[in-house]
């Protein structure tokens, strides 16, 4: 139970990532306040926590609107008291050539996954400071930040961002006593990957071929980081993304895929 009586917000928690890494932080002890855009299967989430349910709050939110941000803090304060862990994990995947990107493509990808998560960074901080205690925050990033896939540009662009958001916010808040810190999966099996990746036959080839472990990750695979970067076994982690991935960056040739 390394988070024992640690309140943590988890945003686009109402499925894959965000799920299993909220579902984790109540296994270890959190109180967990789950935010999603997605209104009906937040309250779906919910239902299905049965007894855990009473440590966790759902709060509709969409992250790309900075008042909904600082709304969702002042919610989870509301309801437990305090924040000690943001988890900025609500992100979108647009697949599209990149001639055809549209400024409101661009808007909407950057809207979410680069300025939600700032906004996120930026509100959990302040609470955080105000508590004068310290804090964890987490950035879900990607191999994406580092990688160049054509079809995948603004996500590209947006996790890129976001690993500077990471570092930035780490040398701003360390005074504070607050990490700052990045998840950055390779493929994992969520319905994410599902939609923009596992579309075709040819599309899994070329992802598992560049993956060394030879197969996608789980969702419980990535809570066990985040549980980890949330609690003091990571006290002297600060700035930096952690890449679980396979070992995709790593790797220079491709690997055998059997089909
Ligand atoms: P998912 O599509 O399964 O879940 C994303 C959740 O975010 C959904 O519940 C959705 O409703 C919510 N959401 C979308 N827009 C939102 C908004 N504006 N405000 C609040 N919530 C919103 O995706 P996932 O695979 O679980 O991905 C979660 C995060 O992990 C994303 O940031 C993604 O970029 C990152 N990631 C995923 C993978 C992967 O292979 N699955 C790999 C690397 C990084």
């Amino acid at each position: 139970m390394r988070l024992n009586d640690k309140v943590a917000i988890v945003t686009g928690a109402a499925q894959g990532l965000g799920l299993a890494c909220a579902e984790r932080f109540l296994a270890e002890g959190a109180k967990v306040v789950l935010a999603d855009v997605n209104s009906d299967a937040l309250q779906l989430v919910l239902a299905g926590l049965g007894d855990r349910a009473a440590a966790a709050r759902a709060v509709v939110t969409d992250v790309s609107r900075q008042a909904d941000v600082v709304r969702l803090v002042e919610e989870a304060v509301r309801s437990f008291g305090r924040l000690d862990i943001m988890l900025n994990n609500a992100g979108i995947a647009r697949s599209q050539d990149f001639l055809e990107i549209s400024e409101e493509d661009f808007d909407t990808v950057i809207g979410i996954n680069l300025k939600g998560a700032f906004f996120g960074v930026q509100a959990a901080a302040r609470q955080m400071i105000a508590q004068g205690s310290g804090g964890a925050i987490i950035n879900m990033s990607s191999v994406n930040a580092q990688l160049a896939i054509p079809t995948l540009s603004t996500y590209a662009m947006s996790k890129g961002g976001m690993n500077q958001l990471t570092a930035t916010a780490a040398v701003a808040l360390a005074p504070h006593s607050i990490r700052v810190v990045g998840i950055g999966p390779g493929t994992i099996l969520t319905e994410m990957a599902a939609k923009a990746i596992f579309s075709s036959d040819d599309a899994r080839r070329a992802v598992l071929s560049r993956t060394p472990m030879g197969r996608c990750g789980e969702p419980e695979e990535i809570a066990s980081v985040a549980a980890f970067l949330a609690s003091d076994d990571a006290s002297y982690i600060t700035g930096q993304t952690i890449y679980p991935d396979g070992g995709r960056l790593v790797l220079n040739y491709t690997v055998p895929v059997s089909d």
